[in-house]
């Protein structure tokens, strides 16, 4: 019996032959269609069915290239492809392999087949000889790969890295990290992941004005341009970070999305990622990959079911994905027209101008009623480089000072000094988004004194705030502080 890595690629050597090829990847059709002039008959046999490449969009399944032998079974009856286990091989006394199976599709039923060759091309496996027991790296995946971190850094060896084909064990089977084609811009992220780790310096980045046009430009220039996210969908991606008081932002290219959310980089409060993604789902949902149901090239409003490469544009607020954007998928992969270009532009303003996210707040806390946000996104929506915070401004419902509070402060949470007690900053926070003066405040200091009840209490029972709004205010504080308890956070 040989592997695929030592076998004759001479196919004379297998004149008249029967040959049993062990697996059903692209080493076992290549070897298979080689040996198709030659062989007087070849099985392909494995437990699971063929996975094709051109449905799954993953390369490591069959390829094209790889299966002329295909037409040999399904139309001329020569080969045979088979789903079922191979219980045992046993040699009889004329050199012959007698091979056991139980077939995968036939109710289990159980043959001997005899075969002249076997030639096993069943994949690699990570050789871990050359490490000590000292270091030796846990393995996973049938022990095919080391067990790495998002860093491609071992889970029980620290400062051991893996780089190359071994990468794949983070994307095993999903993505292109297997392949040179693919993991060359793993490298790249790597090499940045160490200038972090290692030396201190932030990855490679280029810096934004927080404008809806210029996001718009450079999101643009990157799907159209980049090749990292084309060749590794949904495993790449680029990220925006925002500044804190929401005029800049960072960008990144070329992140490990999961690294980007297991290292200190996904702690950031507010970012934007930027991926090359197909959409599966719908892609799946047709049992014929030649003959799938496509969105019209126009119908923006349905692109997020673009079962072709398209980009996908996500905000995550506090940890929390909050908005997602897909530009329509497009016949050239080009995303450089105006039904591109203005759903992109459009998303980028209203979610720059955090229409929702201040709407949201404002009712939150009680300072706005649900009718008149219906009436300022509409007011909005007429114009649409108007800030929505503008526009509650200039009705008189909200005072600027609380919604420039409100945008600042609590989309950065509530606490600026962990010394003071959550009640002082309860009280500072009030002063400080325009919505009790600071005589106020003292007043009911003082009469907490004598009274003993809580500060927000006495400002709500002099009619200077709602309850509502002492709450939201506690709920942002003691989310940011963990010593404060939910329970005191509510009136304190
Ligand atoms: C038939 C075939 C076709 C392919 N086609 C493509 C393709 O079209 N496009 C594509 O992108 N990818 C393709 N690939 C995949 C690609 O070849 C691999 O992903 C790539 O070669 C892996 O590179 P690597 O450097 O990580 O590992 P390898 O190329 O396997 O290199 C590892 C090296 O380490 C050496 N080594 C191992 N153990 C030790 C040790 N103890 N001490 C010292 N040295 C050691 C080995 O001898 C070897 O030289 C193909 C693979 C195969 C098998």
């Amino acid at each position: 019996m040989k592997k695929y890595t030592n076998v004759s690629v001479q196919p004379d050597d297998f004149e008249n032959q029967r040959v049993l090829v062990i697996g059903k990847g692209n080493s076992a059709f290549e070897t298979a269609d080689n040996l198709i002039d030659t062989a007087a008959t070849i099985h392909v046999c494995s437990p699971n069915p063929i996975s094709m490449a051109w449905k799954t969009k993953y390369v490591g399944h069959l390829r094209a290239v790889n299966n002329n032998f295909l037409d040999t079974y399904q139309l001329k009856s020569q080969n045979l492809i088979l789903n079922a286990h191979i219980n045992n091989i046993k040699q009889n006394e004329h050199g012959k392999f007698i091979v056991n199976v139980s077939y995968t599709h036939a109710n289990g039923e159980v043959e001997d087949l005899e075969y002249d060759r076997i030639i096993a091309c069943t994949g690699f496996r990570f050789d871990d000889s050359i490490f000590d027991n000292s270091c030796k790296p846990n393995l996973t995946i049938n022990n095919r790969f080391p067990d790495q971190t998002s860093a491609w850094e071992s889970t029980n060896v620290k400062d051991l890295f893996f780089a190359g084909i071994l990468m794949h064990m983070r994307d095993f089977k999903e993505n292109q990290s297997g392949f040179i084609h693919g993991f060359r811009y793993n490298i790249k992220a790597l090499h940045q992941i160490f200038e972090r780790r290692f030396h201190h310096k932030a990855w490679q980045h280029q810096n934004l004005e927080l404008i809806p046009q210029t996001f718009t430009d450079v999101i643009l220039k990157r799907v159209n341009q980049s090749s990292a996210l084309w060749q590794q969908t949904g495993f790449l991606c680029d990220v925006i970070f925002v500044s804190e008081d929401q005029q800049q932002g960072k960008y990144y290219q070329e992140v490990p999305q999961d690294y980007l959310f297991d290292s200190d980089l996904g702690k950031h409060n507010h970012y934007y990622t930027i991926t090359l993604e197909f959409g599966h789902e719908y892609l799946d949902a047709f049992p014929d990959p030649f003959a799938i149901e496509r969105v019209h090239k126009d119908d923006i409003h349905n692109a997020e079911q673009s079962p072709s490469l398209h980009p996908i544009i996500r905000r995550y607020y506090q940890g929390k994905l909050v908005a997602e954007h897909h530009i329509i998928e497009d016949i050239a992969s080009e995303w450089k027209e105006e039904v591109h270009i203005q759903p992109l532009l459009k998303f980028m303003t209203e979610q720059l101008n955090d229409s929702q996210g201040i709407g949201t707040h404002l009712l939150a806390a009680g300072l706005l009623t649900s009718e008149q946000l219906e009436v300022a996104l509409a007011e909005q929506e007429l114009e649409t480089s108007a800030r929505l915070g503008d526009v509650i401004q200039k009705r008189g419902w909200v005072q600027k000072r609380t919604i420039q509070f409100l945008l600042h402060q609590v989309n950065n949470t509530l606490v600026d000094n962990p010394e003071l007690s959550a009640c002082a900053q309860l009280g500072a926070n009030l002063v400080e988004a325009g919505l009790v003066t600071s005589t106020q405040v003292d007043e009911a200091l003082l009469e907490q004194q004598i009274s003993n009840k809580r500060l927000g209490e006495i400002l709500v029972n002099h009619g200077w705030v709602t309850p509502q709004t002492v709450e939201y205010m506690m709920k942002h504080l003691s989310q940011a502080n963990v010593t404060v308890q939910p329970e005191v956070a509510v009136l304190n």
